[in-house]
């Protein structure tokens, strides 16, 4: 029985293989880290944390070459003939549209590659990006990945968000007015001070706005980050194992079917993570929430009146 709508299952669907994403940096930064909102970032960013081990050392050749290493990188652990184009670090639309324009391209021209995605601030993204993408590759797919991480304010404020909950809701708003190129959120549980009823809160905010693919991540404690210097003052304790597969299966049981779950959790390299020690076993979280779910005989949209998905 299928007990969630996830990407990876409808992309096997549409492309008959399994598609991978290959990490891309288009060298661009972010308005918290640069001074422009902020400096230091979200307290739990440091970006090399979400770059595979792979993505590092390439991150300033020209795209082509990064996109062939990805590709070389990815084909020899896995079987499959098809990718994406991922613009993961950072913010990837904070930067002149004709410096950026010309790297997204670049990355579609391999033959493989079936499209891209795109990772941005609500606050970094407006109608002149939105037509500009709907009008860039016809044929191609495209998902831009907003992050939100909580739909609580103050919880934004305490993490060096530097943006609300009603900025993401005018951006999504906009982007929806502008183009029809879908929208995965971002978000975080076990965020600092946030408890299982922030998590529902922000399920059932993001149940009612229109996107399609929500990423879920477990918050770690990275080096280098702010919160890292929280969690070695005593300040901050991470979820359990437990906790966080707790509130990802009462987070997907509020999530209309429609919505793809892009992913279910974050891990960064061991060498990076300070906590939780669970973090950094990608398989064992996976397994986790899929054994939850039907411990409970649950699924994705079931606690609004959905029926189970179609196998
Ligand atoms: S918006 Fe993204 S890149 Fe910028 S500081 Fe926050 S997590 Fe890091």
């Amino acid at each position: 029985m299928k007990r969630y709508a996830s990407l990876s299952g409808w992309m096997k669907n549409r492309y008959g293989c399994r598609v991978f994403k290959v990490s891309l940096s288009a060298a661009t930064t972010c308005p918290n880290l640069d001074g422009t909102l902020a400096r230091g970032g979200c307290s739990f960013c440091n970006d090399a944390s979400y770059a595979p081990n792979s993505t590092r050392n390439r991150v300033f050749k020209p795209i082509p070459v990064q996109l062939e290493e990805g590709i070389e990188y990815i084909r020899k652990r896995h079987r499959t003939s098809k990718f994406i184009s991922y613009f993961q670090s950072f913010t990837s639309t904070y930067g002149a549209m004709e410096t950026l324009l010309p790297k997204f391209m670049e990355s579609l021209e391999h033959p493989d590659v079936v499209g891209f995605a795109l990772s941005t601030r609500p606050d970094c993204i407006d109608e002149k990006w939105a037509r500009t993408l709907s009008e860039l590759a016809p044929g191609k797919l495209c998902w831009i990945e907003m992050g939100l991480q909580t739909s609580s304010d103050q919880t934004l404020s305490r993490i060096n968000r530097w943006h609300t909950r009603w900025q993401f809701g005018e951006a999504l708003q906009k982007w929806r007015d502008n183009c029809d190129i879908p929208v995965c959120a971002h978000v975080v549980l076990g965020l600092p001070g946030e408890t299982r009823q922030h998590i529902l809160e922000t399920a059932k905010y993001l149940a009612t706005q229109p996107i399609e693919g929500v990423k879920i991540h477990n918050l770690h404690v990275v080096k280098g980050t702010m919160l890292a210097k929280t969690w070695q003052e005593g300040d901050y304790t991470p979820l359990t194992l437990e906790e966080f597969v707790s509130q990802t299966v009462d987070f997907l049981e509020f999530m209309p079917p429609h919505i793809l779950i892009h992913r279910l959790n974050a891990h960064a390299p061991r060498a990076l993570t300070l906590a939780p020690e669970w973090s950094v076993n990608k398989l064992s979280i996976f397994n986790a929430v899929e054994n939850e779910l039907k411990r409970r005989d649950s699924w994705q949209g079931k606690a609004l009146g959905f029926n189970a998905l179609d196998a």
